[in-house]
């Protein structure tokens, strides 16, 4: 794109003053060797997360760093629904027919596109499309161009991520087919833990199923542990290579990460996402046996089973009132036991991961709070750090409330931070480079 902007702006500048060959000749040497140095300008990057049933997007001016516009297709192969917000804060909802996922992203490159709410000329404009995806294995320990090669590698991950990343590689495929020839990026959940060391990352189980098929420790939100340490480096005002910090990414789905010198050397979430501590639904980690006794007992099969961990579990499983957070505040102040102790059993399941994870790296400089619950959550940040000074971790009360940024009592040698995950961000960053190395 830069080139063929310089070759539009030679020809007109040796129309209007009249350049001589050799003039002309030295102003394009100049350019072709700033453009080879600086390579392809990434300028507009579309960030897709898709889901089963559901694809989120991003469309970001990297010049600016601003958000031009997002969405959400969702109930795709059902009735079709897309909600989509432009820069300017203009938002449109609709049902659209999307029958599989390239006609979401068809409907979406119309939203950009076409009527008031347009903030591109045409899908030309897209410079590099990064896309989230959950499972990388042990193939993946960055963010990398998508070719065969990779896609041969992410089909192979599908049966470590059933769930997850079959929805990921049909995105990647409707994008393929429809903005065909725009470099396209894979930014893995996983790939940030993959500097665990071996005795972190394997189970106890016989060595033989690790070998045959991959079972170990992978975890998740990689994304957003990396980002967060990055910005709580900054607010300390340290590299974050001389830094000890504990991640706490607690949203509908949560996970723990022990961060020494900006890489993962432990994390809460296992071979699947439903590893770790409690969540919305899934339950985080059990007694094994617990699975085939209740099987025995309720008659139903693994697959049940499975369901239940997933789905029914977690803290909507032990209130039996919601998933969300709130409604389980809501329903705690008028008197619900089990939402109390839902609320409680969370909190306790950080709690118990901090204090293991100040045992894995000696100490901690910072104790970082994200995500949904991380980042509003006044109530679980103060259950969570309580009864913790003997470990140098102490908040102010005022300050937690305010949701300020650093929420450390006065004198606490570990400071705790509030900071706002953007995984969009990372992913649009990583595609911007990888893309623009092109
Ligand atoms: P996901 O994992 O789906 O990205 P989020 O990071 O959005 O989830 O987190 C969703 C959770 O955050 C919900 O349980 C919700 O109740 C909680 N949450 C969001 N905002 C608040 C708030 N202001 N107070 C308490 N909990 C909140």
């Amino acid at each position: 794109m830069t080139r063929r902007l310089a070759g539009e702006w030679i020809v007109r500048e040796m129309w209007t003053k009249q350049l001589t060959p050799a003039r002309t000749g030295n102003i394009i040497i100049i350019i072709l060797r700033i453009t080879k140095k600086v390579g392809r300008f990434v300028l507009k990057i579309l960030v897709i997360n898709a889901g089963s049933s559901s694809l989120k997007y991003q469309l970001f001016d990297m010049r600016s760093g601003e958000v031009l516009a997002k969405g959400l297709c969702e109930r795709i192969g059902i009735d079709g629904k897309v909600k989509h917000q432009s820069v300017s804060g203009a938002k449109y909802e609709a049902e659209a027919a999307m029958h599989n996922h390239s006609d979401a992203i068809r409907v979406l490159v119309q939203m950009l596109t076409e009527g008031e709410l347009a903030v591109i000329s045409g899908m030309h404009e897209i410079d590099a499309i990064g896309h989230r995806v959950v499972h990388g294995a042990e193939y993946f320990s960055g963010s990398v161009l998508i070719d065969d090669k990779v896609m041969r590698a992410l089909e192979d991950c599908v049966s470590l991520a059933p769930l997850h990343n079959p929805p990921n590689l049909v995105g990647i495929r409707a994008c393929m087919e429809i903005m065909q020839g725009v470099p396209q990026v894979a930014v893995f959940d996983t790939a940030f833990h993959q500097t665990m060391p071996k005795h972190a990352y394997l189970y106890a189980l016989p060595y033989e199923y690790y070998e045959k098929y991959r079972v170990r420790k992978y975890g998740f939100h990689g994304t957003s542990h990396k980002y967060v340490a990055g910005k709580a480096a900054e607010a300390l005002g340290k590299p974050l290579s001389e830094l000890k910090i504990i991640t706490c990414h607690l949203g509908n789905g949560s996970s723990i990460t022990a961060v020494n010198g900006g890489k993962s050397v432990d994390t809460s979430m296992g071979l699947t996402p439903l590893g770790g501590v409690p969540m919305g639904t899934r339950s985080g980690e059990i007694d094994p046996a617990i699975l085939e006794f209740i099987m025995e007992r309720e008659g139903i099969s693994i697959d049940e089973m499975t369901g239940i961990l997933n789905k029914r579990s977690g803290v909507l499983g032990v209130s039996g009132v919601s998933s969300d957070f709130r409604d389980l505040h809501d329903a705690e102040e008028s008197g619900n036991g089990r939402a109390k102790v839902a609320l409680e059993l969370f909190a306790y399941g950080v709690k118990r991961y901090i204090g293991s994870y100040m045992a894995v790296m000696n100490g901690a400089d910072a104790i970082v709070f994200t995500a949904g619950i991380g980042e509003n959550n006044r109530d679980i940040r103060r259950m969570v750090t309580e009864n913790l000074d003997f470990l140098g971790i102490a908040i102010d009360q005022e300050k937690n409330l305010r949701n300020e940024l650093d929420i450390s009592a006065v004198g606490a040698r570990v400071r705790t931070l509030v900071i706002p995950t953007n995984e969009e961000l990372v992913i649009a960053g990583d595609t911007e480079s990888i893309a623009g190395a092109l």
